[in-house]
């Protein structure tokens, strides 16, 4: 099949998220699978080019219009983890993708909207018939619509549109004019209800996902329990009654994770390699190697108290109250903990400032405020127990990264959590972690409690790690769910 994927992100060279790491990984799967694979991302400034295998010149290649006025429109091919990617931009005043990082600018609608469209002119200039398109979250949302509206007259021919909701919080809320500098009759189409937001917040607002979520042929999203969650009122955005309209179309399919990438028998981010063939004794042992070096690095003290720790976006759907108590109950009762995060949000990077200061020379507690893939890599290895307390999780990557380092996830029971992490005092032959149900301090430490205990039985704890490590949470079974819905 000729597959596109039109996605914001793109792992390694253009990441904020889980987002990335699936346009990745899902696309070489596919890829090793024997089918053509393209994705199209924007050339930021941001890209990280150090992660690019090759990448060619841009060059003229169409004329885009938007508000009636015409743009130079550029593009050019890159490599990346094996992934073909087309890089698309255009001479525009606004600089669209010309910023230092991805999003968080006010005109974020307008930039997507506009890269929407930079790919379906492409694809129609190039005269590329495609059988799959498939769209990810708010930001590409509108092709379906742009296809339908513009691109099909022109002579664009699209077999099936996919789109997959990676995080149904966002959902790119914009103004009818914004449709309408892409070509599309903005006002008109602002009273269709497919384009009304259904926020009483906002009721003049249109609604990109929303919009893609009733046009696109099929629906996914990254989990069954998620898919299942986004239909009621509590987890669905005030988009639950679209949603519960289009049931049938909507299915849930658990991420994988790049095995290259995240792989510790031949990780070169960390200094001491172990892998599933490994006897539990030997994993053990170069977890510890791994703890110890982490801890020299992090000017914390040596030692082989159990270590958790937190690698996350700190923003409310990560649970950032209960990652605090987490973390101060870890220190109270003799353990070690490392964070790595940090947040967009003033109120709540002020207060894990603030516990850092208080911390400060706790050689038990280190917190980095950074976005820092690589020593990542030596975290998951180094740790004990991985913390993810999230209020809501579509489906978490990095509770299937920490199991294949096996390290042991404490989560909370929601979305993906609950796909993946099976508790271990349960009877589940697949009991691999701790999970808790109510989004509180109290079910969070009593958690924390039985890990804890688990730490004190070196036998047993050794066990589930091996265990962990040798489940598959590859993209194989995954890809193949995906390619049903190709072909459905
Ligand atoms: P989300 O996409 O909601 O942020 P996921 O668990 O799906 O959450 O994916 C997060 C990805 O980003 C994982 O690969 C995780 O390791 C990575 N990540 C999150 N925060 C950081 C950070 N501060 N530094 C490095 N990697 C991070």
């Amino acid at each position: 099949m000729k597959i596109i994927h039109i996605a914001a992100e793109c792992a390694p060279v253009a990441k904020e998220g889980g987002l990335a790491d699936v346009i990745q990984g899902l696309s070489r799967e596919l890829l090793l699978q024997g089918h053509q694979v393209k994705i199209f991302l924007p050339f930021y400034d941001s890209l990280h080019k150090e992660y690019f295998d090759s990448l060619e010149p841009q060059k003229k290649s169409f004329e885009i219009i938007e508000d009636g006025i015409s743009y130079e429109a550029y593009s050019c091919f890159a490599k990346v983890a094996g992934c073909e990617l087309i890089l698309l931009d255009a001479d525009h005043p606004e600089e669209y993708f010309h910023r230092k990082s991805i999003y968080g600018f006010k005109d974020d609608v307008a930039r997507f909207l506009f890269f929407s469209k930079l790919v379906l002119e492409y694809l129609t200039v190039q005269k590329q018939n495609i059988d799959i398109l498939h769209l990810h979250d708010w930001h590409t949302a509108i092709c379906p619509l742009l296809y339908e509206h513009i691109y099909k007259d022109r002579g664009l021919d699209i077999g099936k549109t996919v789109l997959t909701i990676h995080n149904l919080e966002h959902q790119g809320k914009g103004v009818p004019d914004d449709l309408t500098k892409i070509g599309l009759d903005g006002q008109q189409l602002s009273h269709e209800d497919y384009l009304r937001d259904p926020d009483p917040a906002h009721p003049h607002r249109i609604n990109l996902l929303k919009a893609g979520i009733m046009t696109a042929d099929s629906i996914t999203t990254v989990s069954p329990s998620y898919a299942q969650e986004i239909l009621t009122p509590e987890y669905g955005f005030y988009l639950d009654p679209t949603l519960r309209s289009y049931r049938g179309k909507i299915t849930g399919i658990i991420n994988g994770i790049d095995n290259q990438i995240w792989n510790p028998r031949a990780d070169k981010m960390i200094p001491f390699f172990y892998s599933s063939h490994d006897s539990a004794e030997v994993i053990t042992e170069q977890k510890r190697a791994n703890k110890h070096f982490l801890q020299k690095k992090l000017d914390m003290a040596k030692s082989d108290l159990p270590l958790f720790v937190c690698i996350t976006r700190l923003v409310p759907q990560k649970g950032p109250e209960l990652i605090e108590a987490a973390l101060l109950h870890v220190i109270n009762e003799g353990g070690q903990f490392v964070l790595l995060g940090s947040s967009p949000i003033h109120q709540i990077q002020h207060r894990f400032e603030l516990i850092e200061k208080k911390f400060r020379s706790n050689s038990s507690l280190k917190m980095i405020f950074d976005y820092n893939e690589k020593i990542s890599h030596l975290i998951f290895a180094a740790a004990d127990f991985l913390v993810m307390p999230s209020i809501f999780e579509p489906c978490g990557l990095s509770q299937l990264i920490a199991l294949s380092y096996g390290t042991i996830p404490i989560v909370r029971k929601t979305g993906g959590l609950k796909d993946t992490v099976f508790d271990i005092s349960t009877s589940d032959p697949l009991k691999n972690g701790f999970v808790f149900a109510d989004p509180t301090a109290e079910d969070t430490t009593e958690a924390i409690d039985r890990a804890f205990g688990l730490y004190s039985l070196p036998e047993e704890i050794q066990g589930y790690r091996k265990k962990a490590m040798k489940t598959d949470y590859s993209w194989k079974t995954s890809a193949r769910d995906y390619l049903q819905i190709y072909s459905d």
